[in-house]
């Protein structure tokens, strides 16, 4: 604490991202990232732009890489909004679309970064529940509010909302803009994008960080409604003009080009979660049905912190919660069939 600071920083609860500890021969399986690296075309991309030509400013609005999100979604440019990973891309709709008089709706157990945007941004919120079985009950959702966000599949738990429940929130609160945070709905969910034609309060929130494993590269986007991206353009233009650099658009651009890898590599790692969520629940696991790519489960004998610190004495890290209702839990993430099979040994081993 500095005198310096001012009095809003001082009452700051900042986000505390996964570890990404310096450790050689670690099983990290903690962040959720791809265990698969991008695909070859992106690296070659970025490769070909370390040249003199990274004295220009890139620019400013990505265009050409809007104009292959949207042809890739069947969108139009004008629909895609830009940033720095996903979370920038939050950052600015929660301080341009999503700060009103009324509270923002999110479930209590999401993505534990929306109530510290809240908090930067003065925004009022109310965690709405999970239903017993840790689903979304989109019935809680309807009371006033200035907008709602959630994670889908959620975020720690794994769990699909379909999209007749989406619909359905859609319509009973057409006077707010529902955001969904769709960042691991690549691994087998139903996207929101196709009701973003009849929906103009929509926003769908995607990153490049999981399935197309750039999360070294900060790419994240919104899609929706040509004036909300609009509203967010105008955050964006009074923040940073240029949250992409020359890399990072060419990555993407190529990322989205080189379907084959992106579909193969993602088709493994769904294989992976449900061998590995079959072989949790034989170690004794009660495994949430998950739609991304990492299982939440808990054990019904074994505390799940306990677990989570022998584990990572053997060099093996998953992410625990320190939260009601799912401090029982440990978060993994599915790694390549190799590390999925040690973290099961050691499992055994820990479990006796
Ligand atoms: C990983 C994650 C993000 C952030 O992704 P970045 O693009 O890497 O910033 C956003 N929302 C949820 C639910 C996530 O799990």
């Amino acid at each position: 604490m500095s005198r310096y600071w001012s009095d809003s920083v001082k009452q700051l609860q900042p986000y505390t991202p996964g570890e990404q500890p310096k450790i050689n021969n670690l099983t990290k399986l903690n962040t959720n990232e791809n265990p698969y690296g991008p695909s070859p075309d992106a690296l070659s991309a970025m490769q070909h732009l370390l040249n003199d030509d990274l004295r220009l400013y890139p620019p400013p609005n990505a265009d050409h890489l809007k104009d292959c999100i949207a042809q890739y979604y069947e969108l139009n440019a004008e629909q895609i909004f830009v940033g720095n990973g996903s979370d920038e891309v939050l950052a600015h709709l929660f301080n341009g679309l999503l700060k009103q008089d009324a509270p923002l709706l999110f479930p209590d157990i999401s993505y534990s970064f929306y109530p510290v945007f809240c908090q930067l941004y003065d925004i009022e919120f109310e965690k709405i529940p999970l239903a017993e079985d840790f689903s979304i009950a989109t019935e809680d959702y309807q009371r006033l509010n200035g907008g709602i966000i959630f994670p889908n599949p959620n975020a720690p738990t794994g769990k699909i909302l379909g999209l007749d429940a989406i619909e359905r929130l859609l319509q009973a609160n057409s006077d707010s803009v529902v955001v969904v945070d769709e960042a691991y709905i690549d691994f087998g969910g139903a996207s929101a994008v196709p009701l973003i034609a009849q929906y103009d309060n929509l926003l769908v929130v995607h990153t490049l960080s999981k399935s197309r494993s750039l999360a070294g590269m900060r790419i994240g986007y919104a899609m929706g409604n040509a004036e909300l991206v609009e509203g967010l353009e105008r955050v964006k233009n009074s923040f940073n003009s240029y949250p992409l650099g020359h890399l990072q658009i060419a990555a993407a651009v190529a990322s989205f080009k080189d379907e084959e890898y992106f579909q193969h590599t993602r088709d493994v790692v769904i294989q992976a979660r449900e061998h590995l969520a079959e072989q949790l629940q034989a170690l004794g696991f009660e495994v949430l049905p998950s739609m991304a790519n990492f299982v939440f489960a808990r054990h019904s004998q074994h505390n799940g912190e306990n677990i989570a610190s022998q584990l990572r004495e053997q060099g093996i890290i998953v992410r625990h919660f320190k939260q009601d209702r799912i401090d029982q839990f440990l978060r993994i993430t599915v790694g390549t069939e190799q590390q999925n099979q040690l973290l099961l040994q050691t499992l055994a081993e820990i479990l006796g």
